[in-house]
């Protein structure tokens, strides 16, 4: 009889095994500790044996009822659990796995490398500077001295009487000169800052200036290398015109107008219905800013451009708030 007990349990014990949901569990459970189970039945039973197997059959059968009924209810509550796992957030090994989310890069610093690639093709390095400048490298070196009404059109941010926050990014320029003997050809990409806050200006923006000085430089090489510039960023189709211009630093300066990309000359809201746009400052690099870094102005010239990232990846990406950039929304930013 104890053996029979045994083989119940062990059988019990292989189905349970072999059942995976909860009505074949129930119906085991039936089957072998129900009111007409296995268990029960030789529970019930256990009286007709010889007095002196009794004690021993009852104690083994209690253990084996015990047994089954805590398996059984082990088993249940598994079987639940992975029920309701399935059905909420918890790891569901059988999922497709979610890919991990890439950054991309931010829009500006997209332009500002296509910038100096472009660049970089027709021979200039890039140079960069501190954003935290002297009076000297950020103006007085650029030929704006002190009380020179120049100075009125850059809001600037002083740190002290002497040190500014870069207002442009053209003292890049003179370190550059002072270390190196011409011919330089650099682009010098970086942040500038202005006090000056609206719809259409940030306190932080970017720059990337540019400089050439050779020997036999002329305003016809400058032409020939903004339009390369502005026909390998936009399109071969986009025409430019040279406006004179006033900067301390150059002499001729011009400002650059581009058709506009939008309405390719037609006149829309973004080119104010001129059908150009504005884009870049450029000229030839004044006498006094050579004389400054030691250069023979008999021998060498050079020019000098400047031009607004923000203002460029606007036009490219057809962007019309230029807090957009600085919003650090992911909706936008996962565009580019
Ligand atoms: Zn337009």
């Amino acid at each position: 009889m104890e053996t029979h007990i045994d083989q119940i349990k062990a059988e019990a014990v292989d189905e349970l095994k072999a059942a995976d949901d909860i009505e074949q569990i129930k119906s085991l459970s039936v089957k072998y500790l129900g009111r007409k189970g296995l268990v029960t039945l030789f529970l019930r039973n256990i009286s007709q044996l010889p007095p002196d197997q009794r004690p021993a059959a009852g104690k083994q059968a209690n253990i084996v009822k015990k047994a089954l009924e805590s398996a059984f209810e082990t088993a249940l509550a598994e079987i639940s659990a992975r029920k309701t796992d399935t059905g909420s957030d918890a790891l569901d090994v059988s999922l497709p796995g979610r890919p991990a989310c890439q950054g991309t890069l931010h829009p500006i610093t997209h332009i500002t490398r296509q910038i100096c690639a472009i660049f970089g093709r027709m021979g200039f390095d890039i140079a960069e500077g501190p954003e935290i400048e002297t009076d000297y490298y950020n103006f007085e070196a650029l030929n704006i001295p002190k009380n020179h009404p120049a100075r009125d059109m850059q809001d600037t941010f002083y740190v002290s009487d002497n040190i500014v926050l870069r207002t442009h990014t053209s003292p890049i320029q003179v370190h550059v000169m002072e270390q190196n003997a011409p011919p330089i050809r650099i682009v010098a990409p970086g942040k500038v800052y202005r006090c000056d806050s609206d719809l259409t200006h940030t306190p932080m923006f970017h720059q990337v200036e540019g400089l050439l000085v050779d020997e036999k430089v002329s305003f016809g090489d400058l032409k020939g290398v903004l339009q390369a510039f502005v026909h390998e960023i936009f399109d071969e189709q986009i025409s430019l015109r040279f406006r004179p211009s006033f900067f301390p630093f150059t002499e001729p300066s011009a400002e650059v107008d581009i058709l506009c990309v939008m309405c390719r000359g037609k006149g829309c809201k973004v080119c104010s219905n001129t059908g150009w746009l504005e884009v870049l400052g450029c000229g030839m690099v004044h006498p006094a800013v050579f004389e400054n870094v030691g250069y023979d102005t008999s021998r060498f010239q050079g020019f000098a451009f400047g031009m607004g990232v923000e203002r460029l990846a606007m036009l490219k990406y057809g962007i019309n708030d230029l807090r957009m950039f600085f919003e650090s929304d992911y909706r936008f930013l996962r565009q580019f």
